[in-house]
């Protein structure tokens, strides 16, 4: 690809910093590191320091240190410079606007580089999202999950199945293309012993249901319960104790308001769904105030997309009023299913109850207002959390939903390749099943069922 235009970026954050980075990739990046006064057959890997000048021959921009990396060995797989600049805006700018004063070259586009690196076969599909992710990962648990995505394994993962697919319809092939040769009469069984035992151990796997997807986006726990409660106060009480705040934003809709927690090394999501009660009067004592007739239009929507969020949580913080307590409302003891964790607050205002349980469930006594109680109840959210997410060291798991969809559809191309009445139909099936494999890491590819083939049945020698 000596015809594909040079890209530069800057690779580090914008703003003031000790070292900025510029990457150049492309067939004119030596050249373009000479235009900048930099030496005309540098060594591969080899830090130098060069006082950079502008190309025109004129002022000098930064004293910098130069890498350089010849293809194949590089990021994107083609030749390589990197400017290790001094990260002041203007020496910024000045080595950017220099870059493009250079003949051939042009500002990167949105992960262009990576781009590159995915089309010169240096990362798969898969290994590209586990560097996005690494690079947008916030807790310790996500960027372990997203390091060991970008290093492969979940490539090597379906590359394994899809090696024994390729197989298994080698095995078909042979029997529908050369149905005289001089094959095993079996061979249709024998490969379908093979393929019924993938869809088992890819069935088993999706239903073991990683928690990549959750790890990745965060756990999701709402905070419910009648206005008034003090579900607000515990969401703010919580954010403040041992737990280091990520980002407070408001939710996408008004009547949320969501808190991004490091909890134990795992992203969670508090998510306060109090909602629009402001909006609405007549709401002032809420242990029995979320019958139908209490509430105005506005609040009864906003109760509504409180339910349905906490429908979709991972877990749900039932939040009653200690004062109160044996006695729930009505509306508060529907939501105890098997999600929630019962928190009854206020306890400074009241005597801790006599059970630590309902029902089997937990109870926690706190007060959002002094904090007592809240220690035991951030333990136990660790342990939850810890046990739902806790993804297994060796297990890479699906971080996307393309990857799951992707999955269910090699699974249920080979249950209907097992179902077929026809060799015939079954290979079909199994080929989508393969290209749906495939599509995992981005690898769909013919040439390789060929392979396999000759290689299996030496056919024409
Ligand atoms: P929400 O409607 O459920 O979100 O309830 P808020 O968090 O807005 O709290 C309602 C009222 O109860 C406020 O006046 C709070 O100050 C008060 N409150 C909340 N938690 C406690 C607590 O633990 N002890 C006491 N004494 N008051 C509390």
């Amino acid at each position: 690809m000596t015809d594909r235009d040079t890209i530069f970026a800057l690779s580090t954050a914008p703003g003031r910093s000790g070292v900025a980075v510029i990457r150049i990739s492309g067939p004119g990046s030596r050249a373009a590191l000479a235009a900048l006064g930099g030496p005309a057959d540098p060594r591969a890997r080899r830090a130098v320091v060069v006082d950079l000048r502008s190309p025109d021959g004129g002022e000098a921009i930064d004293r910098a240190l130069v890498l350089t990396f010849a293809k194949p060995h590089s990021f994107t797989g083609e030749d390589v410079a990197e400017l290790h600049i001094h990260g002041g805006p203007a020496v910024v700018r000045a080595a950017l606007e220099a870059l493009a004063g250079v003949a051939g070259l042009r500002p990167a586009e949105p992960g262009e580089f990576t781009r590159r690196a995915f089309e010169n076969g240096k990362l798969d599909l898969s290994e590209v999202e586990g560097l996005a992710d690494l690079i947008a990962a916030e807790t310790e648990a996500q960027r372990r999950q997203a390091l060991r995505q970008m290093r492969g394994a979940l490539s090597a993962l379906t590359e394994a199945w899809r090696q024994r697919l390729l197989g298994a319809l080698a095995h078909v092939e042979a029997a529908i293309d050369f149905p005289d040769e001089d094959l095993p009469p079996d061979a249709w069984s024998r490969a379908k012993g093979l393929v019924a035992q993938l869809k088992d151990d890819i069935s088993q796997y999706l239903s073991q249901n990683p928690a990549g997807e959750r790890l990745r986006d965060g756990y999701q726990i709402a905070i419910v319960g009648a206005p008034n409660v003090g579900k607000s106060s515990l969401l703010n009480a919580l954010a403040r104790r041992d737990v280091a705040i990520v980002a407070a934003t408001a939710g996408t809709t008004r009547d949320v308001i969501e808190v991004h927690l490091d909890l134990g090394g795992y992203p969670v999501i508090l998510v306060d769904t109090a909602g629009l009660r402001d909006g609405a009067g007549g709401m002032k004592d809420g242990r029995d105030g979320l019958g139908p007739d209490a509430i105005g239009a506005v609040e009864a929507e906003g109760m509504r997309r409180a339910r349905v969020r906490a429908a979709d949580a991972d877990l749900k913080l039932v939040v009653a009023d200690l004062r109160g307590w044996p006695d729930l409302d009505p509306a508060t003891a529907a939501l105890l299913d098997g999600s929630a964790v019962l928190v009854l607050n206020k306890r400074d205002l009241a005597p801790p109850p006599q059970a630590a349980d309902h029902r089997g469930r937990p109870v926690f006594a706190i007060s959002a207002r002094d904090g007592t109680g809240l220690g035991a109840l951030l333990d136990h959210l660790r342990d939850v959390v810890v046990r739902d997410l806790g993804v297994s060291g060796s297990t890479p798991s699906l971080t996307r939903l393309r990857h799951r969809h992707a999955l269910e559809a090699c699974r249920d191309g080979l249950v209907r390749a097992l179902a077929a009445d026809e060799v015939a139909l079954a290979a079909e099936d199994l080929r989508l099943a393969v290209r749906a494999l495939g599509r995992i890491t981005g690898r769909v590819d013919v040439e390789d069922l060929l392979d396999v083939i000759f290689k299996e049945f030496c056919i024409g020698k």
